[in-house]
């Protein structure tokens, strides 16, 4: 939109190329949003208020999203799940189109320019790690967060902003696995294996869905989505609900002439899958009574989450209160920010590039109401 006003925009990235974590996002089918009525969309977001979310995703909705992407001839669809994915699952042709898109528009395209620090402005003096300069009257920043690194996105922009005087609350991975010593004997019956249809608890938050048992703890969707309540623990744990459409009363019910082997029993007469009966096998229930109130709050506690490299997104970043709401830096006017480097976590679903798609669109159309507002005198 900034080249069309006929501004001169230029785009650095300190790789060969653009959006290779938009590319990895795509490697499983690209989940480019949801489809879910925006009041709850608006209640996925940390850091803010819901209306404030709310505001945010007015600026460029999923609806609007799905047509920009259908504009470039990706058309969408909307999976059960409500997730909204591309028809061809493919993230490459769309940013093939939309680079191009730009290119046409105007944008000048500057690879392997990493950025290392910014003289405040306006002119602001960007400096870059191969020793060129670039004077320019707005910036927009959109540096990601610190996750997969090898895309790019490292979080060592931290550095520069803060000798700008900005606060950032520490990079923290989010929706990620969380770490946890199991027993051999858990890890040879049920590595690699779902426990599902569960329910997990963190905290006063719970979520249900399906968790994977690995080597270093467990993986999964619920685990994204108790991430935040999980780091604000001295202690993170969680309890899991092996068996949460049934009352421990009708478990216990279904053991009624078991006598011994209550897990093994169990695990024919609740149906538990290789790990459910994994963990409750370890826990050595001298009857059903107890087995039944294991079943319904198996305890994990965690040494802690992935490191941040793995994690599919980022918590923290530059603060809020160190931006307007069009997403301007308030001790620096003419420089902006949008996406992850910003503070807010939100779990997988869609929710991720849907909001950095709308922080996009407000720093843009921001940056050209300043430029247009200087112009003005
Ligand atoms: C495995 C995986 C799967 C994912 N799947 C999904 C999904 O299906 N749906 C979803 O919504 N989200 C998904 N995400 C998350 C989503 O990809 C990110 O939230 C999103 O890409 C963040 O966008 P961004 O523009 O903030 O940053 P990024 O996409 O990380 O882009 C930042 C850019 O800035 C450049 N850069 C960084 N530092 C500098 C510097 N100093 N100088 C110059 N350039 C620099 C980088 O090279 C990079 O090109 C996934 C993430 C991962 C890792």
């Amino acid at each position: 939109m900034c080249a069309e006003l006929g501004l001169h925009v230029v785009l650095y990235d300190a790789k060969r190329s653009v959006g290779r974590k938009f590319l990895v996002a795509g490697k499983g089918g690209l989940n480019l949003t949801n489809a879910e009525p925006k009041e709850t969309f608006s209640e996925k977001y940390s850091g803010k208020s819901p209306a404030f979310w709310h505001g945010i995703l007015d600026e460029f909705s999923a609806q609007e999203l799905r047509r920009w992407a259908a504009d470039l001839g990706c058309e969408t669809f909307e999976a059960k799940s409500g997730r909204v994915y591309l028809k061809d699952l493919k993230a490459a042709p769309l940013l093939r189109r939309w680079v191009l898109k730009l290119k046409e528009a105007g944008v000048e395209f500057r690879m392997q320019h990493r950025l290392l620090d910014i003289i405040p402005g306006p002119p602001f003096r960007l400096l870059f790690e191969n020793g060129t300069q670039a004077n320019s009257d707005a910036v927009v920043l959109a540096l990601g967060g610190a996750s997969w690194p090898d895309t790019g996105s490292d979080g060592l922009w931290g550095v520069f902003l803060k000798k700008l005087g900005l606060k950032i609350s520490p990079l923290a991975p989010a929706n990620c696995g969380w770490e946890h010593d199991w027993a051999p004997e858990v890890l040879t019956a049920a590595e690699g294996k779902p426990l599902k249809n569960i329910r997990v608890i963190a905290g006063n938050k719970s979520s249900a869905g399906e968790l994977l048992l690995t080597h270093y703890g467990l993986e999964g969707g619920p685990l994204y989505a108790l991430g935040h309540s999980l780091r604000a623990m001295e202690h993170p744990s969680i309890s899991i609900d092996l068996k949460p459409a049934h009352s421990i009363e009708q478990l216990v019910a279904k053991m009624e002439s078991a006598r011994k082997n209550f897990a093994d029993e169990a695990r024919l007469r609740w149906k538990l899958s290789d790990a459910a009966h994994a963990l409750l096998a370890g826990r050595n229930c001298p009857d059903a009574v107890s087995l039944a109130h294991e079943a319904k709050n198996v305890v994990i506690p965690f040494k802690g989450p992935r490191p941040i490299a793995e994690a599919i997104s980022t918590a923290g970043g530059l603060c809020w209160e160190e931006l307007t709401d069009d997403l301007m830096v308030k001790k620096h006017p003419g420089l902006f920010l949008a996406g992850e480097m910003i503070d807010w976590e939100a779990p997988t679903g869609g929710y991720l590039l849907q909001v950095c798609f709308s922080t996009g669109t407000i720093a843009a159309h921001s940056a050209c109401k300043y430029l247009k507002e200087r112009r003005e005198g």
